[in-house]
């Protein structure tokens, strides 16, 4: 029995279909809700400057009676904020994944975690990528969602040598050295206990 209506999201595909490739042009409002609530995101405000978000998932699909291997490449783009700075940067990754997806009767979270144990056996942490799936549907969309969070770096810096924000006055030291700069440096303040005379 084929249901009445062709899958509304792109990032779902019919279990009817497989084996099959699917390319999704990842929205910036798919993006923006993968990351919300991210402190470095947040940060930014809706001021992302140049950096729009976005991806591209290509993926192709097989199946094995009731498991169904995904594989490909998922590649994106995040407006996130420096966390010395806060200014609006891109970060970007290209990464290979490989997962299953099992029905989501099959996939009781806890057995599925103890029998990992059990076994004592090394898995590489994309074997351990299973996702459930329900009414003969893939739906690709926390797979892609999971990359977009985990290509964010817990302290994402703009440049390697990023100079940050004065903690006293707040400027922008990578534009320009602010005038309290003088009393934080390790120098002066090895004479600050020394009495000069005046
Ligand atoms: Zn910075
Ligand atoms: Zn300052």
């Amino acid at each position: 029995m084929r249901p009445p209506h062709q899958p509304s999201s792109p990032y779902h595909v019919a279990v009817r279909d497989l084996p099959v490739t699917r390319h999704v042009d990842v929205a910036p409002a798919f993006v923006a809700e993968a990351v919300a609530g991210m402190p470095l995101r947040e940060a930014l405000g809706d001021e992302h400057g140049p950096v729009v978000d976005g991806g591209e998932v290509d993926v192709e699909l097989t199946a094995d009676g009731d498991t169904i291997f995904v594989q490909g490449a998922i590649k994106g783009t995040i407006a996130i904020a420096c966390s010395r700075c806060v200014t609006p940067m891109a970060i970007t990754f290209d990464e290979r994944v490989r997962v299953t997806f099992v029905p989501a009767a099959e996939l009781a979270p806890a057995d599925a975690a103890a029998t990992a144990e059990d076994d004592g056996v090394e898995l590489s942490s994309d074997e351990l990528d299973v996702f459930p799936y329900a009414d003969e549907q893939i739906d690709l969309a926390p797979l892609v969602r999971e990359q977009f969070v985990l290509a964010v770096p817990y302290a994402p810096l703009c440049r390697e040598d990023c100079q940050g924000l004065c903690p006293q006055c707040g400027a922008d030291k990578n534009v320009a050295p602010c005038t309290c700069t003088r009393p934080a440096d390790p120098r002066f303040a090895a004479l600050a206990g020394v009495k000069l005379p005046s």
